[in-house]
């Protein structure tokens, strides 16, 4: 896995990657992706980009020292001067929100779920609600969400109707899933990822069973041939999240199966429940016994799971 997914995965703040990383060396790659929906990928989580004659919103924004390059990768593209009217995040990760602060400053607005500014605005601590533990710090007022929804928020712009889905408790408790429903695309943020075995943000209230009911009840309503921009990883469709779903599911189940016949954490890693799927998810920074921690972590804190007493 590249170093760069590394830290994406264990979700260093955009500040201590800024430190420890030059992003001189990054480029923006654009994609067309259909109609004028873009996607754009540099270091952190993938943007898409709606690009017309109103100006340009984006769905998350990598990270600060990137916001130039983003820009005039924007720009670039030919079809607007108009600047980045709104930036939605998809979540509070740092390797999604860096460039809030540089648009929010340049007069982009910034729309997201509630609890994504609750995080941004006071800091947060994220992790699997085991080994893998970061802290975010909290961010300047410029970077906060100035427009918040609950349920769902809708931006009508270049023709599309911008639809902003939450799901929650998921990746994180403040998810949204981006629908444009004219260029038949979706970004699903980091519920959909295609780096291995995902990475769950338990501290921060996610769970693997949200992070399912995300990926279905969003697949539920799309066309079969959507195409589906995954938080992080190249560009794919509703056949390979099929696939994704398929994989939390059967993990979690075997890790549940085990819960069920009274074993521990350290039983669990010890009985390699996950090796089936070692080989096509693990990576170095989520391994497999990472995953079954977070699994674990995630099952027992179900209030239906009474079985089991959370460590
Ligand atoms: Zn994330």
């Amino acid at each position: 896995m590249p170093k760069l997914l590394v830290v994406a995965v264990l979700g260093l703040t955009s500040l201590a990657l800024a430190q420890q990383q030059d992003f001189s060396k990054v480029q923006i790659k654009v994609t067309k992706v259909s109609g004028n929906i873009y996607m754009l990928q540099g270091a952190g989580g993938n943007i898409a980009a709606s690009v017309g004659e109103d100006g340009i919103v984006i769905v998350d924004d990598e990270f600060a020292p990137l916001a130039d390059k983003i820009a005039t990768a924007l720009k670039d593209i030919g079809v607007t001067d108009k600047p980045v009217r709104f930036v939605i995040n998809t979540h509070y990760h740092g390797d999604h929100t860096g460039g809030n602060l540089p648009f929010g400053n340049k007069g982009s607005t910034i729309i997201a779920q509630d609890n994504v500014r609750k995080r941004l605005e006071s800091g947060s601590k994220g992790g699997n609600g085991g080994a893998m533990v970061f802290e975010q710090k909290p961010e300047q007022k410029a970077a906060l969400p100035i427009i918040t929804f609950d349920h769902d928020v809708t931006v009508h712009l270049n023709g599309e109707d911008i639809r902003a889905l939450h799901y929650p408790a998921g990746h994180t408790d403040g998810d949204a899933i981006i629908f444009f429903p004219k260029a038949n695309v979706v970004h699903m943020g980091d519920d959909y990822v295609r780096y291995g075995f995902p990475f769950i943000d338990v501290t921060a209230g996610g769970s693997v069973q949200g992070m399912i009911a995300a990926c279905e009840g969003a697949i539920a309503q799309l066309p079969a041939d959507v195409k589906v921009i995954p938080g992080h990883g190249e560009l794919s469709n509703v056949d390979e999240v099929r696939e994704y779903i398929r994989m939390l599911k059967e993990t979690s189940a075997a890790v549940q199966n085990e819960l069920n016949a009274g074993k521990g954490l350290d039983q669990i890693k010890k009985d390699k429940v996950l090796a089936p799927w070692e080989k096509q998810y693990a990576s170095k920074s989520l391994t497999t016994d990472l995953f079954i921690e977070t699994l674990y972590n995630s099952l027992t804190n179900q209030k239906n799971a009474p079985f089991v007493k959370h460590n």
